[in-house]
């Protein structure tokens, strides 16, 4: 299997060394284009990382054909997980750059259970100051959405 190796400094990236072979990880799902293993220090006992094989640090280096089927792939290891782990549902999570540990995009499938206790993901939160604020923010967003620096 292919992978672009990137290298920071000397070393290479380590889910590229997972996906080579050369670190161990305890792998659920492995398939031409992706591979899901466990997270080494998970947030509850089966909590997966679904990452494409090919190096991509960021949403943005990823090609987007491939984020359908990364996403599918979390939809399918979520079932696997309350079907086989007796989870109640699942978090699907993907960090992109900030609190991103290892720039290689990676999903995050976390098996949840009703009142496990998980907080904090999307906290805290605020308010808008007003309409006009969340406007102008929402038609910054849209401009470059549709300008000349919008991702392909
Ligand atoms: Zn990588």
């Amino acid at each position: 299997m292919s992978t672009a190796r990137r290298t920071a400094g000397d070393e290479a990236c380590v889910f590229d060394r997972i996906v080579a072979g050369e670190l161990a990880a305890h792998v659920v799902l492995d398939e031409p284009e992706l591979l899901g293993f466990l997270d080494a220090r998970p947030v509850f006992a089966g909590h997966t990382l679904v990452v494409p094989r090919r190096h991509a640090a960021t949403i943005a280096e990823l090609p987007g054909r491939l984020l359908g089927p990364l996403m599918d792939a979390g939809r399918r290891v979520g079932a696997a997980q309350r079907q086989g782990l007796g989870a109640d549902g699942t978090l699907l999570l993907l960090n992109d750059i900030v609190s991103q540990s290892v720039p290689h995009v990676h999903l995050h499938v976390v098996p949840r259970r009703r009142g496990d206790g998980l907080r904090g993901f999307l906290w805290p939160r605020r308010r808008y100051a007003d309409e006009q604020e969340a406007e102008a923010v929402a038609a910054t967003v849209r401009a470059c959405l549709a300008g000349p620096g919008a991702v392909p």
